[in-house]
């Protein structure tokens, strides 16, 4: 068996060592005789498996008392109508940033429930740079503000939280949530889907401060009500649990790592060596203003497009998957979450140095 460096920008990479506790658990979890995955949710096995990873992400995160953890179901996508649908209800315009392919997705959607002054467009740029810190102000009409700090398909980040004063701030943390220690109290919602820097697929975590639940439109439908699901344990319905479990393994894991400050540092480390590599090839390139480059996806084109196809198959071969970029933006991409070792950053920049050797 081998493992592959694995690229891919979600479904994403797990800890090999998750995988492996995964495996050894699989037939028979905790002596109980049969797997996690067949177990009811409201047994008390499970309930305890939910407690223990809500308590290891809130230590994580250092997410405070006031806000609550909801593990659900639907992805980000789901948010992107939940949010308004929950925080729309006493005044009906908010502030979207338009930054990227994600933004547009979530503005796209909270078009359905409410007034959306979009701020920020970033489209005249081609998505390759942010708007600065202070120059962005909030609308008086607005219920939120929201925004996407890490834009996965254009790897752009935000290197700041934008100042809202009262007005809640949203962030899609799809891409980036456990990348680095954030200050929960700067937000009034963060959601994320688990596919990337959580766990598989299925899992979409909403980390909500306790004040914002509870004024959801009347249309809301009860799965993405804020307030159903946390008054039933995130168990308004039979929740992903397997999905569930492998996430409270990952948070296992990133705590025997050292925690987030330890992955920051890390992913810190992985990111420079890429862009370094990237800079200093007349080769290689990447758009993104350097002070918005994104630690998690890195997309970098070829000077020849017409070598795209050779560099993806020669890479496969040399061990590293799915370094395909995504189609809006084109040429490569490599996400380097929290689970691609810095080894694996390694290789990717000695492969690359030996493509243009032999084909630049
Ligand atoms: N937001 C961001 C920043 C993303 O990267 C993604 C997925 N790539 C999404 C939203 C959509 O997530 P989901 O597929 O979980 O709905």
């Amino acid at each position: 068996m081998s493992r592959l460096f694995n690229f891919s920008a979600g479904p994403a990479a797990l800890p090999t060592p998750v995988l492996e506790r995964a495996q050894a658990e699989m037939l028979d979890w905790q002596n109980l005789g049969c797997s996690v995955m067949e177990l009811s949710h409201r047994g008390k096995p499970f309930m305890a498996l939910a407690q223990k990873a809500e308590a290891d992400l809130r230590e994580l995160m250092s997410i405070p008392d006031n806000y609550s953890v909801l593990f659900l179901q639907g992805g980000a996508s789901s948010q992107f109508a939940s949010v308004p649908l929950n925080l729309m209800g006493q005044k009906q315009a908010a502030d979207y940033y338009y930054t990227g392919t994600w933004s547009r997705k979530a503005i796209a959607e909270a078009k359905r429930y409410g007034e959306i002054n979009v701020v920020g467009d970033m489209s005249a740029n081609n998505f390759t740079t942010l708007p600065d810190q202070g120059s962005i102000f909030v609308s008086d009409n607005a219920a939120f503000v929201h925004y996407t700090p890490n834009e996965t398909i254009h790897g752009l980040e935000f290197s700041y939280v934008p100042e809202t004063g009262d007005v809640p701030l949203v962030a899609d943390m799809s891409s980036n949530i456990l990348s680095q220690p954030i200050d929960i109290s700067k937000f009034g919602i963060i959601y994320a889907g688990a596919q990337k820097n959580i766990g598989p697929a299925g899992l979409t975590i909403v980390i909500v401060r306790e004040d914002l639940i509870g004024h959801a439109l009347p249309q809301t439908p009860a799965m993405l009500n804020y307030q159903s699901q946390a008054d039933n344990d995130s168990m308004y319905n039979t929740p992903p649990t397997y999905s569930w479990y492998l996430a409270g393994l990952v948070f296992e894991w990133l705590k025997e790592q050292g925690g987030l400050s330890v992955m920051a540092d890390i992913n810190q480390r992985k990111a420079n060596l890429l862009y370094s590599a990237i800079d200093k090839s007349g080769f290689y390139a990447n758009p993104v203003n350097s002070a918005y480059r994104s630690i998690m996806n890195v997309p970098f084109t070829l000077a020849d497009t017409r070598l795209d196809a050779l560099f993806l198959e020669q890479s496969h071969e040399a061990g590293l998957l799915a370094l395909k970029g995504h189609k809006e933006v084109g040429g490569m991409r490599a996400s380097i979450y929290n689970a691609m070792p810095y080894e694996g950053v390694e290789a990717l920049v000695d492969f690359m140095a030996e493509f243009e050797r032999t084909h630049g």
